[in-house]
């Protein structure tokens, strides 16, 4: 790989006497899926907040363009994940108060897009997920798959260069899964967007290029995914 979009090197994270992340690589190109996989507790999470900056990791550098951002401070990466990073939970974590092409257009508003102009990408984007007909809807009067595809329009709708993924199908069925994983994905093609997608499912990570295992905090180089492009 020539220069990553995204590495982190040496990456170590406690929470108090509990170590989380021993000292992980993992590096991320333009436009690549990689699947952070691994037994629940392995430090996934905390890799993927480390990564996007919501963390700061106490050992390690972790480096967006060749910047350091352990550098910035927490403004810089607020600012940049509201630009260049989207961010898609479990659960989608919609504004319950909000219809869902207000929560779409919310990250362009927040990013200072005039209103009528993030209304309109809002309502593209619930187009492309086949939700368009619940635009004008709450999170409460749709289906925890219908959410968390309105959730992925949110994470994508400001075309972000990385979109971290954090068990993003882990509260859906299989059918649900398959249908917002398939957006991820179509979407990470058209808009050559990287995706760390973190998940304890293979069927989840089998979306992926590559795969990266972790075991207890460092990365399994033992495990059958290491290094293997599909
Ligand atoms: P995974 O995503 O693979 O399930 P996590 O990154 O959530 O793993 O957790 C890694 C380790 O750090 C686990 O031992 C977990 O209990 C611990 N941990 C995670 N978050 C916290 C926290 N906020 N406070 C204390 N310990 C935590």
């Amino acid at each position: 790989m020539s220069t990553p979009l995204l590495s982190g090197t040496g990456i170590a994270k406690s929470y108090g006497p509990t170590p989380a992340l021993r000292g992980v690589d993992i590096a991320v190109g333009e436009g690549e899926i990689v699947a952070v996989t691994g037994p629940s507790g392995c430090g996934k999470s905390t890799l993927l907040h480390c990564l996007a900056g919501i963390l700061r990791a106490d050992q390690g550098q972790v480096e967006y363009r060749e910047q350091d951002l352990g550098l910035w401070s927490d403004s810089a990466r607020s600012r940049l994940r509201r630009t260049e990073f989207g961010v898609l939970f479990q659960f989608g974590q919609l504004v319950p108060e909000l219809t869902a092409a207000e929560n779409v257009a919310l990250p362009l508003l927040l990013a200072g897009s005039g209103r009528r102009e993030a209304r309109e990408a809002a309502l593209t984007w619930l187009d492309r997920f086949d939700v368009a007909d619940l635009a004008d809807n709450r999170p409460g009067a749709m289906s925890g798959g219908q959410q968390q595809r309105c959730a992925v329009a949110r994470a994508l709708v400001t075309e972000p260069r990385v979109l971290f993924a954090d068990e993003p199908t882990g509260a859906l069925d299989q059918l649900a899964g398959e249908q917002v994983l398939d957006q991820i994905v179509r979407a990470s093609r058209e808009q050559n967007t990287a995706v760390v997608l973190v998940t304890h499912e293979a069927r989840v990570a089998a979306y992926a290029d590559r795969e990266v295992v972790l075991r207890d905090g460092v990365v399994d180089l033992t495990g059958l995914g290491i290094g293997v492009d599909r």
